[in-house]
């Protein structure tokens, strides 16, 4: 890890690799004036002192390779500490070359820089103080953020997010950890510096705190992997050609012979800002093939896993009753509650507006459409987003952070056991420990308590550049 080589001038092309209309190279630390300064000359062909220009400054010039021009470029002059890294920055646009790209490269080596590593940008605006660890982490989300949610909730991390108040109440627990210490001082004369009340109150607050946020991580995973929507329903109901519908290409197969989508078919879609993961699902029904018989077990447990069950029914195969039965029996077998299930009557194309009525008064919130037809897709879309707003929070702190996650639930336990301490009157020698082991998670948090390994684990899921 380069958490030892913090003196060294880093550089990386901030942009995608290959040609494109700009690229920007940047380049930070404490030789960034100076070895910027030997590379650039102005239009009328005068010298630059970075280190005396203005900050925050751009300046039009050319970049000499070996006195002659490699490129018109652009450069911005960013003074630490007041810089994303904290240090000393230049960014340089070139035209987006990959041939002046590499040879710029080349120069800032040969005058004693080295290229970046991956997140050593943002690895050194942590370290520098300019972000905490779950903010650092939030950029890297936000880089990758490819739907509304994933772009709300990283931007909302960024800018400080649950941390900031994580990092309060630690604050106030710390300034109880000092008071607990100096009782220990006067262990004889049997003194309570800190207030056992205030400090349950305190506590009690974080706890609750704390197991909102892991209770929001359940939900923040789905919500970042994909909300899980199975299709299912008997063979030849029309499931691959919803989803076909729904994707407008043609990933699953679509057959009218029974039993053809033998395993289970997924892919994503963002629909009003959520991102979905549509998954078909082998048709439901006794079989003696094994192959589909595998297909079958499989489908039922894509459904308990699914926040939302799509049932195709198809008037054609089968009557009101029948389809009854049929529903029935599937909520018996599956852990799905009716509320997450939406019935969907397909092939309305091949009814009459009689039977539709039929269907409707038996099946209440039933949703009418003709895959193949396309009719009522939007319809069953709107429905899909309302269901999404209805059952995932809209609250703008969700933990999507695995590691967040883990570090929570140690908090709530030792805080559980620090409240246990307290309601039992434990000795102020206890409490201190039981007080500091809960410091310790929250810090793991925010990245007041960091190992090398866990900066090394976290940054180098980065793109170099950043
Ligand atoms: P799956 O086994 O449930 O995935 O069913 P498929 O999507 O393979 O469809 C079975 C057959 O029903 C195919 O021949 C489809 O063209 C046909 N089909 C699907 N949806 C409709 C629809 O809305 N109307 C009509 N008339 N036929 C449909």
């Amino acid at each position: 890890m380069h958490l030892s080589s913090q003196a060294d001038t880093i550089y990386a092309i901030a942009t995608p690799p290959g040609i494109g209309a700009l690229a920007i190279i940047r380049l930070s630390g404490k030789d960034a004036f100076s070895i910027t300064n030997q590379i650039f000359e102005t239009k009328s062909g005068k010298c630059k002192d970075f280190e005396n220009v203005k900050p925050y400054t751009i300046h039009f010039g050319n970049i000499l390779l070996n006195g002659k021009t490699l490129d018109e470029v652009l450069i911005s002059v960013f003074k630490g500490p007041n810089s994303f890294t904290g240090e000393d920055t230049i960014e340089i646009s070139t035209h987006g070359s990959p041939y002046i790209q590499q040879e710029l490269l080349k120069l800032l080596s040969n005058l004693g820089a080295r290229s970046a590593e991956p997140g050593e940008f943002t690895l050194r605006a942590f370290l520098n103080g300019k972000l905490d660890l779950s903010q650092a982490e939030a950029v890297a989300d936000l880089i990758s953020s490819q739907h509304e949610v994933a772009h709300k909730t990283a931007i909302n991390q960024l800018r400080g997010g649950y941390s900031s108040k994580m990092q309060q109440m630690r604050q106030q627990l710390i300034d109880f950890a000092s008071l607990l210490e100096l009782e220990l001082d006067f262990a004889e004369e049997d003194v309570e510096f800190a207030n056992r009340d205030q400090l349950t109150q305190l506590v009690n607050v974080l706890y609750h705190e704390v197991a909102r946020l892991q209770s929001s991580f359940e939900v923040g995973n789905v919500m970042k992997q994909g909300i899980p929507i199975v299709i299912a329903g008997k063979p030849n109901t029309g499931k691959s050609t919803l989803l076909n519908t729904f994707l407008q290409d043609d990933k699953a197969i679509v057959s009218s012979i029974a039993g053809t989508t033998r395993d289970v078919v997924e892919d994503k879609m963002i629909i009003n800002g959520y991102l979905y993961r549509f998954i078909d699902t082998a048709g439901l029904r006794k079989t003696d093939d094994e192959i589909e018989k595998i297909g079958v077990v499989k489908s039922y447990e894509q459904v308990d896993k699914a926040s939302l069950v799509l049932y195709m029914i198809d008037p054609t195969q089968s009557d009101l009753s029948n389809t009854a039965n049929e529903i029935s029996d599937f909520l018996i077998k599956t852990q799905i509650s009716k509320d997450h299930l939406f019935i969907v009557l397909n092939k309305s194309d091949l009814l009459s507006n009689d039977a539709i009525v039929a269907y409707q008064k038996q099946f209440e919130n039933m949703i009418c459409i003709s895959a193949k037809q396309e009719t009522n897709i939007d319809l069953l879309k709107a429905k899909i987003v309302d269901f999404t707003s209805t059952h995932f929070t809209n609250e703008d702190i969700i933990i999507t952070n695995a590691r967040h996650a883990e570090a929570l639930s140690k908090a709530g336990i030792a805080l559980d056991k620090l409240l246990s301490g307290l309601k039992q009157k434990h000795t102020s020698d206890l409490l201190a420990f039981e007080l500091k082991q809960a410091l310790h998670y929250i810090g793991e948090i925010t990245g007041t308590i960091y190992t090398d390994d866990l900066l090394a684990n976290i940054f180098s899921k980065f793109c170099i550049g950043k």
